[in-house]
């Protein structure tokens, strides 16, 4: 029996409907257990909106201009019209549901559209490219659109947009997996959390969870595909990260430059990982030549902080330097040879065919030792001692600051690798900076010498699914290219995530992170978090960030109580 789009988009519907926790995880189990026996386990993406894994960032990421065309071609309505509402409602799902009733009357024996029709019409999507592609990609979203329900339609551009607008987070995924196969059983919800970790995939976890414990079990890290990286946990001093990680603990400079995971497969191939799961590969040929001169191994995953460097003073560069090798995609080697990086490798997971995550890291380190071969400015292991002595760690702290380092890393030498976690395995000492990373979900066009560019920027923080607004920001960019992020480049990234104008303002999809420093915080009720940053200033752009990074609302409020702390103590 095949199952219908219109039974994916009744769970939709409930979803959106529920805004608790348990309400959305029955709704969903009840799927899954529909979905083990009548349809294919890729179909799980679907429930977030998606066609692939996590670990393959590829979105449909229709644009709103395309969305707009499609809707139009399919339902025969002018595009001006289209937006007129659009402008209104918010939304285009809405107006391709509102719309779609005006469908010239097809045949009554119409094909009701299926699930796996609309999931492999959407997987082509994501393949089409080039020239010609925006008339075959109109073709597809009509097809699909033209043989939609009303409440399909809705749900079918929402999808297309990435922006479903049900509520479903990963964890909430994860539950259902655990309700729909083991009931309550919390050996399973640990076994169902392990296996996503590691395979950051929902279809294969559900697949496994379908047919037993014992092969979620055998669900292993695998080469070739990102991770999600152990982190760690804030600490203010010495004593309290030895209390944390034990004595005696390894202690290392903590590098201000992004996380790589370094993965070479059984057949050699290199892949470069972000924290946000990108592959970063071809950004990096330099990288790559260093990991294979100066690293031993048939295959392995290793976990490292690359770092820029000044090509004549040989000096660290912050983390806003290199993170435009993040970002570009053309001219790399010019890139490579202004803006240098080397490799600092702390890690290591995975080696000649094996997971070491759950050896305890004194020996992954050991392995490490024998592996790498440093080359300072290529490629090296992170400096580090071992101590126990508080005053020995106190010293090593003070010369990394003086060093010009940002802090240092506490590693329990006995912990096992924990991606994804901030279970203390490992903390961060630094100086107290104020500065949080929020995401842009608002801007407005400037004027004068500012405008046609986006210049000022909402900020919100997080709280559980939901993005509060804590202020405005229109300080901190460049406006001339050189070294960090202009406010035209901010305006090239936010543009397609426009979701709605009105005016000079803008509404965005909550997705570029930024740094943020300010002179302190206020209470207001100007804004949803009920707090404002005052004389906030972009520190920098954080092309390696999530949402799912980014200050809570709880982060704020300790934020704005430890002020009047502060206070207290220095009267
Ligand atoms: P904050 O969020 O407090 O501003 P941050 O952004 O640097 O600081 P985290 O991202 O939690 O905070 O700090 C951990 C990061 O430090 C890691 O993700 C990694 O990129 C980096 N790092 C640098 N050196 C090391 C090291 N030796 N071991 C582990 N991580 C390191």
């Amino acid at each position: 029996m095949a199952m219908l789009y219109s039974q994916l988009v009744e769970v939709y519907e409930k979803l959106s409907r529920h805004s608790s926790k348990i309400e959305k995880t029955h709704i969903l189990a009840d799927f899954l257990k529909e979905l083990a026996k009548h349809g294919k386990k890729e179909w799980i993406y679907l429930l977030r909106g998606r066609v692939v894994s996590d670990y393959d960032t590829r979105e449909i990421g229709i644009s709103d201009k395309l969305a707009v065309k499609a809707i139009a071609f399919s339902f025969g309505i002018d595009e001006k019209e289209i937006f007129e509402e659009y402008k209104k409602v918010g939304d285009l799902g809405e107006i391709a549901e509102h719309f779609s009733t005006r469908k010239k009357q097809v045949s009554l024996l119409k094909q009701r559209l299926t699930i796996e029709r609309v999931f492999n019409e959407l997987r082509k999507l994501l393949e089409v490219e080039g020239s010609g592609s925006i008339s075959l990609k109109i073709e597809i979203i009509s097809s699909l659109l033209s043989s939609a329900e009303q409440k399909e339609a809705k749900y079918l551009v929402r999808t297309l947009l990435g922006d479903l607008r049900v509520g479903v987070g990963e964890n909430i995924l994860r539950d259902a997996i655990v309700e729909a196969f083991f009931k309550e059983d919390k050996s399973a919800a640990e076994l169902v959390a392990r296996a996503y970790e590691l395979a950051n995939d929902f279809a294969q976890v559900f697949e496994a969870a379908k047919r037993g414990k014992a092969e979620l079990e055998k669900i292993e890290i695998t080469p070739g595909r990102p991770v999600k990286v152990m982190l760690p946990v804030k600490v203010t001093s010495v004593a309290e990260a030895f209390k944390v990680c034990g004595k005696p603990a390894e202690i290392e400079h903590k590098y201000d430059g992004f996380r790589v995971v370094i993965s070479k497969d059984s057949r050699g191939e290199l892949k470069l990982f972000t924290r946000r799961l990108e592959d970063v590969t071809k950004q990096f040929p330099d990288v790559c030549k260093a990991v294979e001169k100066l690293v031993k191994g048939k295959s392995f995953i290793l976990d490292s902080e690359v770092v820029g460097y000044d090509k004549k003073t040989k000096r660290y560069k912050p983390f806003e330097a290199i993170s435009q090798r993040i970002k570009r995609k053309y001219e790399i080697k010019k890139l490579v040879e202004e803006l240098p990086v080397e490799v600092n490798v702390f890690d290591v997971l995975y080696y000649n065919g094996k997971s070491v995550m759950k050896e305890p890291f004194k020996k992954r380190r050991a392995l490490l030792e024998k592996i790498v071969k440093s080359k300072p400015l290529e490629l090296k292991l992170a400096e580090n001692i071992i101590t126990a002595d508080e005053r020995v760690a106190e010293r090593f702290y003070r010369d990394v600051l003086r060093a010009g380092e940002e802090g240092v890393i506490f590693k329990n030498l006995e912990a096992p690798y924990t991606p994804g976690r901030r279970v203390g395995n490992m903390v961060k000492l630094k100086p107290v900076v104020k500065d949080l990373d929020l995401v842009i979900v608002g801007a407005e066009f400037g004027s004068g010498k500012r405008a046609g560019w986006l210049t000022s920027y909402i900020l919100a923080c997080r709280h559980n699914d939901k993005f509060l607004e804590v202020g405005k920001v229109s300080s901190g960019l460049k406006e001339k290219e050189g070294e960090g992020t202009t406010y035209e480049e901010m305006t090239r990234l936010l543009k397609p995530l426009v979701k709605r104008s009105d005016g000079k303002f803008v509404e965005v999809a909550p997705k570029l992170v930024v740094s943020v420093t300010y002179q302190n915080i206020q209470k207001s009720p100007a804004y949803t978090s009920g707090f404002a940053l005052r004389f906030p200033r972009i520190t920098m752009y954080r092309p390696d960030r999530n949402t799912s990074d980014i200050a809570t609302l709880d982060d704020i409020k300790q934020a704005y109580l430890a002020q009047f702390k502060r206070k207290k103590t220095t009267r």
